[in-house]
């Protein structure tokens, strides 16, 4: 038929769980909890629904959601969006970063991606018809390099995409790389698109560094949440994007054409969810406990671990246990150890292979204790 995207294949997400599935194996995999939301949440849907909740919202979103959302982020980060003009609702941050860089990206325009990257990233920017610009986080501490960051800024450059906490290195920007981000693109007119869907996920007492407390950031970042990490609930596919009023405007504008506007009785349910409480606040302290026995029962293999700061992700290097490459040791893993797991390959352009692979802790205990089951023997 005249493929459009020869090279695209299927996302390693999809591609893991299925052979996960095919094979009965415990799926460490595709990030995505298997326990169940509050069951408070569940009864908000409900009522919801029953209250007739289930026509179009407007375009931006449910006001409750957005004004529930503009709040969370000033308690927490300092920094007043407003709910009419500055939040919009999106399916999942997925759907908030393609319409951002549909939105901002013209043919040929280059936006600069950290590599190793979320896999979306690359093909977002191509569909947009950009030019990518790929630069590589240190390797081995998965930091940022600012000399490296600077260099690829041209004045051809239209944005940057930043990922803090990082899929899938599970590292966490500091302060102070926080603010040489804002120093570098100080002279400049690179815009943001600042992927916080982990914001709270952030272990042993460090705290998230959204580019909202940072003034000089804030006024040039989509800033993209996802409720699916933060609520357990990855399938509804609710998200927000939070962007100066004039950004916002150039967001909606692609917005009300790719999916106009999103699933109305979750938007009331997580509205009046985060009306009555904070759960997220609780987030760091269960999944750290999660970190800590998944990396416990590592331990006793020969994997060696790498530091996990944030997300429910853990990085390991498979050096000592096997002289497969990352993709290949994934197959074997699930195949026949009875573990799925990501190799880090899959979020370079270039397949570049460091022996790395990714596992997902956000499961039961008895889940990563079955898992760890099956990985002692390694
Ligand atoms: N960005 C990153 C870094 C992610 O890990 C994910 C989810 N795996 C997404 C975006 C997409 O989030 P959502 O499920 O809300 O579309
Ligand atoms: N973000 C999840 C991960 O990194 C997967 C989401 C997806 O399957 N697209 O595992």
């Amino acid at each position: 038929i005249g493929t459009k995207f020869p090279a695209m294949g299927t996302t390693i997400f999809t591609v893991m769980s299925a052979l996960a599935a095919e094979t009965n194996a415990v799926n460490l995999g595709q990030g995505f909890p298997d326990f169940n939301c509050d069951p408070t949440l569940l009864a908000d849907v409900s009522a919801a629904m029953a209250a007739g909740h289930n026509q179009y919202p407007p375009m931006p979103g449910v006001l409750s959601l957005r004004q529930a959302m503009a709040a969370k982020i000033e308690a927490l980060y300092g920094r007043r969006y407003d709910a009419n003009s500055e939040i919009t609702v999106t399916a999942g941050a997925t759907q908030a970063i393609i319409t951002a860089v549909l939105a901002i990206v013209r043919p040929g325009d280059e936006v600069i991606v950290l590599e190793p990257c979320y896999d979306s990233y690359v093909p977002n920017i191509e569909l947009a018809g950009g030019v990518v610009v790929r630069v590589p986080l240190t390797p081995g501490t998965f930091r940022p390099d600012f000399a490296k960051i600077g260099a690829a800024i041209t004045p051809k450059t239209r944005a940057i995409i930043v990922n803090t906490p990082h899929n899938p290195s599970a590292t966490v920007w500091t302060a102070a790389e926080m603010r040489t981000l804002e120093e570098l693109l100080a002279p400049t007119d690179v815009l943001v698109i600042s992927d916080e869907v982990y914001e709270h996920m952030v272990f042993d007492g460090a705290a998230h560094e959204s580019v909202a407390r940072y003034p000089g950031l804030a006024a040039r970042s989509f800033i993209v949440s996802s409720f699916g990490k933060t609520y357990h609930v990855t399938g509804w596919k609710v998200g927000t994007v939070a962007a100066p009023a004039v950004l916002t405007a150039e967001f909606r504008k692609v917005h009300q054409f790719n999916v106009f506007t999103v699933n109305t009785p979750m938007q009331h349910a997580l509205a009046r969810y985060m009306d009555d409480a904070a759960p997220y606040l609780e987030l760091p302290a269960f999944y750290q406990r999660k970190r800590d026995l998944f990396a416990a029962g590592l331990a006793k293999t020969r994997f060696k671990l790498l530091p996990s700061g944030g997300t429910y992700f853990q990085c390991v290097d498979i050096t000592a246990v096997s002289e497969l490459r990352e993709a290949e040791f994934c197959q074997w893993l699930t195949r026949e150890i009875g573990v799925a797991a990501i190799p880090l390959s899959a979020f370079y352009g270039s397949g570049f292979d460091q022996r790395v692979v990714r596992f997902c802790f956000a499961k039961q205990d008895e889940t990563l204790n079955r898992a760890l089951e099956r990985l002692a023997k390694l």
